[in-house]
């Protein structure tokens, strides 16, 4: 006879594990004061780079496109849910990060299931960086690719695997690591995929807007082209302050992924009146250089502040400085030590990040104020020295 589930069971071993998850509630604008279970805070753990999440420009674009259009798109995109504010959104995105053509889906989880699924077979060999995205993973596992794993950054053993495998072959990698801020070569990675004939796809939910000129991203940073990054995938949700995410290749690889990508096929479109608010975002991210340069001067400062703090850092240069702690349990009460004092900074815990290696991962915003860092090391510093950090 069948076993009944242990629900009960597994919940209570993660939270003897400290590894129990439950939610915090936002009862505000997503902005760098907020209030979160009734209590307003400065928070330092949102994506919202460039401070877009509530910008006025865009709550307008989108109540005005949803005036117009109505909220909900009906349908799929294939049957009758792809609306003109979705195509304008999708040759605006090609146009300025210089792809032939653009495919946008509702979330990046969806896009990388979908690009994977679709391109990935089991006569595929998919080369990951161990420290990628779930949603890269979860793609890999989806597509029944052979999937290989190389060492974080390190690219001795894929070099080695891309000379002896044969069949096709594609690298996938985050360009911005989420968890740890640091970026991948993608120069090496660009030049190892064509030498092996290798399709590289980069997921670039934290490059974008960020890094770059006018905010294109890591491959621009690196001064790399849709010649050498084939396929790009950015989200809609972290620095451009909306929701969804994109897919960046050529038309032959667009078309391919309307023909046989499931996630996007199989589900209705997100509200045209999104995608105009996105449409809206682009041009704010453009124009951000000035938000940029703030928050470079924020990392910086972050940075030299808390070494000075003798805190162990990250090796990123980016607006995600996470702070390594290693246990999650002193991890879990060092965040609930913050939020007393009105700071939100949630801890990162496995399987989010390896074993032993849970940390308070900071992120910065271009909303943020040099105070407001200052704050931040203020309150580190005393948990410094009441022993706690
Ligand atoms: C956030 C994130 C995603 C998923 O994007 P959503 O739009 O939130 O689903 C994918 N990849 C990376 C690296 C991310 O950080």
């Amino acid at each position: 006879m069948p076993r009944a589930f242990d629900f009960a069971g597994l919940l209570a071993q993660k939270k003897q594990n400290n590894l129990y998850r439950s939610r915090k509630t936002l009862q505000s604008k997503q902005d760098v004061l907020q209030t979160v279970n009734g209590k307003q805070v400065l928070a330092f753990c949102s994506n919202d780079y460039l401070g877009l999440a509530s910008h006025p420009s865009l709550e307008t674009a989108f109540t005005q496109a949803a005036k117009q259009y109505g909220l909900g798109s009906g349908s799929s995109h294939l049957v009758n849910g792809h609306h003109q504010l979705h195509e304008n959104l999708e040759n605006e995105l090609a146009q300025f990060f210089g792809y032939e053509a653009c495919l946008t889906y509702s979330t990046g989880y969806m896009a990388n299931l979908g690009v994977l699924d679709a391109i990935c077979d089991k006569n595929t060999t998919l080369y990951q960086d161990k420290l990628n995205h779930a949603s890269l993973i979860d793609g890999a596992l989806l597509s029944r690719a052979k999937l290989k794993r190389y060492p974080h950054n390190e690219y001795e053993k894929l070099e080695n695997w891309l000379s002896v495998d044969d069949g096709q072959a594609m690298i996938a990698t985050d360009a911005v690591f989420s968890m740890d801020g640091d970026l991948a070569d993608l120069t090496k990675l660009s030049s190892l995929a064509k030498q092996h004939n290798s399709l590289l796809m980069i997921d670039d939910a934290h490059g974008v807007g960020v890094l770059g000129e006018n905010g294109r991203g890591t491959a621009n940073h690196f001064d790399l082209s849709s010649q050498d990054v084939p396929i790009m995938m950015g989200t809609l949700g972290k620095a451009f302050g909306c929701s969804g995410a994109f897919v960046l290749a050529s038309q032959e690889i667009i078309d391919y992924l309307i023909n046989f990508s499931r996630t996007y096929i199989y589900t209705t479109a997100v509200p045209p009146a999104l995608a105009f608010a996105a449409s809206k975002s682009l041009e704010l991210v453009i124009q951000a250089d000035e938000q940029r340069a703030h928050l470079r001067k924020l990392i910086v400062l972050f940075k030299k502040s808390a070494q000075e703090l003798g805190l162990v850092l990250w090796p990123s240069d980016t607006a995600i400085q996470p702070i390594m702690i290693g246990d999650s349990e002193k991890a879990m009460n060092i965040s609930k030590l913050l939020l007393e004092n009105g700071i939100l900074l949630t801890a990162i815990r496995e399987p989010t990040v390896p074993k032993n290696t849970a940390r308070l991962r900071v992120t910065l915003s271009a909303s943020h104020t040099e105070q407001d860092v200052l704050k931040l090391i203020e309150m580190l510093q005393g948990l410094i020295k009441a022993g706690l950090l």
